[in-house]
C-alpha cells in the first residue's frame, strides 16, 4: 500500500486557514493533526478537539524528547505538530492534513524527504493585506490595547510571510477571497495529488490486466470480423 500524502496547509492568521480546513474536511477524506499549543484556548474550544493545550513545560519536554514533526514560536506561544499519529496515519496509507504556520512548514519541507515522507506544500493568503486587517479586527471585536498590538504583530508577520512565500518552495497559493472557490481549490489540489503516479500503482497494475471471458469473446469477435472480410458479407 502507497504511503499517505501530507498535506501542509499555511498562511497568515486571519486568512481563514480555520474554516478553509473545516470545509475542505467535510468534501475530502483526511485525517486532521492536531496541534500542541501553549495558547490559552479561547471560548468554545476544546482540548484534544482543536488542540492540546499544555503548559511550558510540557511542550518543552516533547521537543526535548523529539516528538514534535516540527514547532514554533508564534505570537508568544509555541506551537507543534505530534509526530506519532502523522507518521501512523501516512503509513495506514491515509491522508494527513497539518495547518500550522510557516516557520512550521519550512521545517517540515526540510525534514519530510530525509523521512520518506511525500509532502505538499499550500499557502493561503488573502486577497490583500488591508482585507486581512479588516478581518483581524472584525474577529478581535473590541478595542483592547493588548489585542490591538496583538492584530498589528500577526499582520507585520503575515506581510513578511507573504514577501518570503517564494523562497519557501510551496506547491500552490490559494487566495481566500470567495470562500467556495478557495475550498474548491484545496479540494481539486487534494484530489489531483491522489492521481499522482506514484499513488496509482494499483491502477497501472488494473491497465495491464487481462480477463479471460472477455479476451474468449473478442477472440470469438476476431474470428468473425476475419470471415465476414473473406466471404464479403
Ligand atoms: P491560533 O492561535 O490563531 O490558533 O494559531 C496561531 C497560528 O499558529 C496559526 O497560524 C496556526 O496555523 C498556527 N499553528 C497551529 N498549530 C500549529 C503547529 O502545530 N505548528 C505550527 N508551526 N503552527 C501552528
Amino acid at each position: 500500500m502507497p504511503q499517505g500524502t501530507l498535506f501542509v496547509m499555511t498562511g497568515a492568521s486571519g486568512v481563514g486557514k480555520g474554516t478553509l480546513r473545516a470545509r475542505l474536511l467535510e468534501r475530502v477524506k483526511l485525517y486532521y493533526s492536531i496541534s500542541m499549543t501553549t495558547r490559552a484556548p479561547r471560548p468554545g474550544e476544546r482540548h484534544g478537539v482543536d488542540y492540546w493545550f499544555v503548559d511550558r513545560a510540557r511542550f518543552e519536554a516533547a521537543v526535548e524528547r523529539g516528538e514534535l514533526l516540527e514547532y514554533a514560536e508564534y505570537v508568544g506561544n509555541y506551537y507543534g505538530t505530534p509526530r506519532a499519529p502523522v507518521e501512523r496515519h501516512l503509513a495506514r496509507g491515509e491522508d494527513v492534513l497539518l495547518e500550522i504556520e510557516v516557520e512550521g512548514a519550512k521545517q517540515v519541507k526540510e525534514r519530510a524527504p530525509r523521512l520518506g515522507i511525500p509532502a505538499v506544500f499550500i499557502f493561503i493568503v488573502p486577497p490583500s493585506l488591508s482585507e486581512l486587517r479588516r478581518r483581524l479586527l472584525l474577529r478581535s471585536g473590541d478595542g483592547d490595547p493588548a489585542k490591538l498590538k496583538e492584530i498589528a504583530a500577526r499582520l507585520a508577520r503575515a506581510e513578511r510571510e507573504i514577501r518570503e512565500a517564494g523562497g519557501v518552495g510551496f506547491d500552490y497559493v490559494v487566495t481566500n477571497d470567495v470562500l467556495e472557490s478557495a475550498t474548491v481549490d484545496l479540494e481539486r489540489i487534494v484530489r489531483a495529488e491522489r492521481l499522482k503516479t506514484h499513488r496509482r500503482g494499483e491502477a497501472l497494475l488494473a491497465a495491464l490486466s487481462r480477463d479471460p471471458e472477455l479476451e474468449a469473446e473478442l477472440d470469438e469477435m476476431e474470428r468473425w470480423l476475419v470471415e465476414r472480410g473473406r466471404t464479403g458479407n
